[in-house]
């Protein structure tokens, strides 16, 4: 018998259950990875990260190579050949079953879907949870439907988590000699991702120290950009190097528990775990998400702004607002924004520059090291005022006092705009005068909209939404 385990967005040995099970089997195990790249350049995602999946698929190559297990490397261009290639190399390869972690978005859906046609009857096929410590789907309203909100979801997640608990799976056992990893290459990555270690201990290496020096503190100091008090694993979660399991074990290894309710030590990291899980179910339960579509539908009646100047402007962080333009530098440098800054540089360009959310949505996953659909799509909606939020529509971050609120002594600012080096704290989130003053030379840009008018204007096109309505 020989079993096949097809890593996608689980790129890790511990806590995989399709690798765990393949392993469990008894069968001759083997793994391969199927790289689509002009699938990868259509879902518009990031060199960075590009680059950050070939190391990780490197270093899983070696720890399978170390438990006996071989590690292929096919490449097409696009999901809609996948099937038929796999369909072959099963054939060829006389595998009789196949392992795999689902993948949520639609293509990845439809891929999968398209495969179980095309491979023959006997081939069985096993596909895990691997990427939700709760399953999509197993949180649902009364009547069977999942929550539109997050207050309600989390609130049912954790009472489900406290019932069942959640299952940590470990390394598989070792299959076989150990093997030597061949090198594995991919094309098309431009953008070098060394800043990030790469690989499971890695990632390990950064949660334990995460949870041990800053996971106290994180509810305190989690929205102030210049503390870096946040776990920087996204980018290791959003390619399954990390799994969310493991992140319960790490909290709970350090608390000796975990926490279940708002106010409780280690409760608020929990509850960004939370927003990942919430983000991943809707997007399941609401295919629509996946193809660029809002979640609230009226709102697809929207009037955007679609000027490019205005977009460049803000992409390149050349708004005129310290702290937009600052985040905007910083992503573009390192390829990760703090989530904060996500949310403030999000709101300005839906709300003050009105720009459809759908270009800030590509942006980002065109240059995020993390970029992922579920978290990426759930972020800008909630932003954009289109998604899955309680929260009224006419909440519209002031880009200055959102500043002096998480900035205030500009610390953040400084160290991406070396223009503004000088400019004292005071002055800081709205240095045009000082600059005139002091520094009459520069060459930092006014702000391209007044944020007042601005804000009258993203509400008033929300209002005609309503008027059309009820016409
Ligand atoms: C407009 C916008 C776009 C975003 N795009 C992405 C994206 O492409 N990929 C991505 O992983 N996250 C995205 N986020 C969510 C969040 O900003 C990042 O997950 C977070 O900043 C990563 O930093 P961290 O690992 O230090 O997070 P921590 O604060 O340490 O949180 C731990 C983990 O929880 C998850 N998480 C935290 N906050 C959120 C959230 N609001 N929604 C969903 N998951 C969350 C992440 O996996 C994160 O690594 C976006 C948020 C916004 C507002």
């Amino acid at each position: 018998m020989h079993h096949l385990v097809w890593f996608r967005s689980d790129l890790r040995v511990a806590d995989n259950p399709a690798l765990y099970e393949a392993c469990q089997s008894g069968a001759i195990v083997s793994a391969i990875y199927i790289d689509c790249p002009a699938q990868w350049q259509e879902h518009g995602r990031a060199p960075i990260q590009r680059d950050f999946l070939e190391r990780n698929l490197n270093s899983l190559a070696e720890q399978l190579a170390l438990l006996g297990i071989p590690l292929t490397l096919l490449t097409t261009d696009y999901f809609s050949e996948v099937p038929e290639l796999l369909a072959a190399y099963i054939k060829e390869q006389k595998v009789t079953a196949l392992y795999a972690n689902r993948e949520l978005g639609i293509d990845e859906r439809r891929r999968d879907k398209a495969l179980q046609a095309t491979l023959d009857e006997q081939v069985a096929v096993r596909v895990f949870n691997g990427d939700c410590v709760l399953a999509h789907g197993s949180i649902t309203t009364r009547s069977g439907d999942m929550y539109k909100v997050f207050t309600p979801f989390a609130k049912t997640w954790l009472s489900q988590l406290r019932a069942t608990g959640y299952r940590l799976l470990p390394r598989p056992n070792i299959q076989g000699a150990a093997l030597t990893a061949s090198r594995i290459r991919l094309e098309g990555k431009t953008t070098s991702s060394q800043a990030w270690p790469a690989g499971e201990a890695a990632a390990h290496q950064a949660l334990t120290t995460f949870c041990q020096q800053s996971l106290l503190d994180y509810g305190e100091l989690r929205d102030y950009p210049a503390q870096a008090s946040t776990s920087q694993l996204s980018p290791y979660l959003a390619l399954g190097v990390l799994s969310p399991n493991q992140c319960l074990a790490a909290i709970e290894a350090e608390l000796g528990q975990l926490p279940f309710s708002r106010g409780e030590q280690g409760f608020m990291w929990l509850n960004e775990l939370i927003w990942r899980e919430f983000y991943r179910h809707l997007l399941v339960a609401f295919p629509r998400l996946s193809m660029s579509k809002a979640f609230k539908p009226d709102t697809e009646a929207l009037q955007w702004n679609y000027d490019k100047t205005d977009f460049a402007a803000w992409c390149e962080g050349q708004t005129g607002y310290p702290i937009i333009d600052a985040a905007m530098r910083c992503l573009h440098k390192t390829g990760w924004m703090h989530n904060r800054l996500r949310m403030i540089v999000a709101s300005f360009l839906t709300k003050d520059l009105h720009i459809d959310w759908r270009w800030g949505e590509a942006h980002f996953m065109a240059t995020l090291i993390d970029g992922e659909l579920a978290a990426n799509n759930g972020g800008w909606q909630w932003a954009a005022g289109t998604g899955a939020d309680a929260a009224p529509y006419f909440r519209v971050f002031n880009p200055t006092t959102q500043g002096e609120r998480f900035d205030s002594q500009g610390d953040f600012i400084r160290q991406w705009l070396p223009e503004l080096a000088q400019v004292p704290a005071k002055y800081i989130h709205t240095p045009h005068q000082w600059l005139s003053q002091h520094q009459p030379d520069h060459n930092y840009p006014l702000p391209m909209v007044d944020h007042a008018r601005a804000r009258l204007h993203a509400i008033a096109m929300f209002d005609a939404l309503k008027d059309k309505e009820s016409a």
